[in-house]
């Protein structure tokens, strides 16, 4: 029980990997303050996390991350509630409309940074605040192999994710002199709603075997699971993490590595 008497917030809880670690931080025994812009699914996350962990204090909350008084309004929630932010998983985030860079839409590009970018830095510049009058803290912020590598037809999410990556390296180098962790975790392809819209953009009714194709070069030859960037994720907010700061962590079977 790495998480009683501890508070996680999380953005992007409606699904994929925020729900997952929701899952996971509750059955730990935290207590959760969960936002997403999706306010039914979260309502869903809610239920299901009850199943795994009845006791779970869960505390639902919908906001844009894109909206920096949303975000500002999140945090004050959270602290108004519980009294204090232990840990942030500063996780949701947009894939984007795929194309080559010439075709890219500048409104897309925008709009991708906006949440992905945009959105984890106005997650850290509130969250940060709180941590340090409270003198500790850690932060996981979502960046993805796409912010390590090229991946070709992603020009705001490679933008964005590598952005969260500076992002990162930055607050962790500030703020670990006040006992406040800053590290990002760099998935490669998990199985979530967000890699089937993927596939299916790059092989509409052919999705699955364009996905069976994508990870036939991974050297462990499958899709990542949601709970095992959640087990990552729990590692990293807990305090047996308590110097790792300010570095990114690849979890892809060893993809990004590849030659
Ligand atoms: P998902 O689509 O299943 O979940 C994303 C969640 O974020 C959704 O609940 C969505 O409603 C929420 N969201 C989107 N825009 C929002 C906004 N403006 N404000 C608040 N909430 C918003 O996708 P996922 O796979 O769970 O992705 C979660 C994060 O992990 C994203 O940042 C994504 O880029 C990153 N990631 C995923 C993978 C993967 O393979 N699944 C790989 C690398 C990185």
């Amino acid at each position: 029980m790495r998480f009683d008497n501890k508070t996680v917030l999380m953005t992007g809880a409606a699904s994929g990997l925020g729900r997952a670690t929701a899952i996971q931080l509750a059955k730990e025994g935290a207590r959760l303050s969960l936002v997403d812009v999706n306010s039914a699914a979260l309502e869903e996350t809610r239920q299901i996390v009850l199943q795994y962990a009845p006791q779970a204090e869960v505390f639902l909350m919908t906001a844009d991350v894109a909206d920096e008084k949303a975000v500002q309004d999140y945090v004050n929630q959270t602290v108004e509630k519980y009294g204090a932010i232990d840990g942030f998983f500063n996780n949701a985030g947009v894939e984007g409309k795929q194309s080559p860079t010439a075709d890219y839409s500048t409104e897309e590009f925008q709009r991708v940074l906006s949440i992905n970018l945009n959105g984890v830095f106005y997650g850290l510049k509130y969250v940060l605040g709180v941590m340090q009058k409270q003198g500790h803290g850690s932060i996981v912020n979502m960046a993805s192999v796409g912010g390590i590598r090229g991946v070709g037809n992603q020009s705001g999410y490679s933008a964005s994710k590598h952005g969260v990556v500076g992002l990162t390296r930055n607050s962790g180098i500030e703020y670990g002199q006040y006992g406040i962790r800053v590290n990002a975790v760099a998935p490669g392809a998990i199985m979530t709603a967000m890699v089937e819209g993927s596939l299916k953009q790059m092989g509409g009714d052919k999705w699955e075997e364009i996905g069976r194709e994508f990870v036939s070069v991974n050297p462990m030859k499958r899709f990542g699971k949601p709970v095992e960037v959640a087990y990552l994720v729990a590692f990293l907010l807990s305090d047996q993490a308590e110097f790792i700061n300010a570095t990114l962590i690849p979890i892809d079977g060893g993809q990004s590595y590849k030659y």
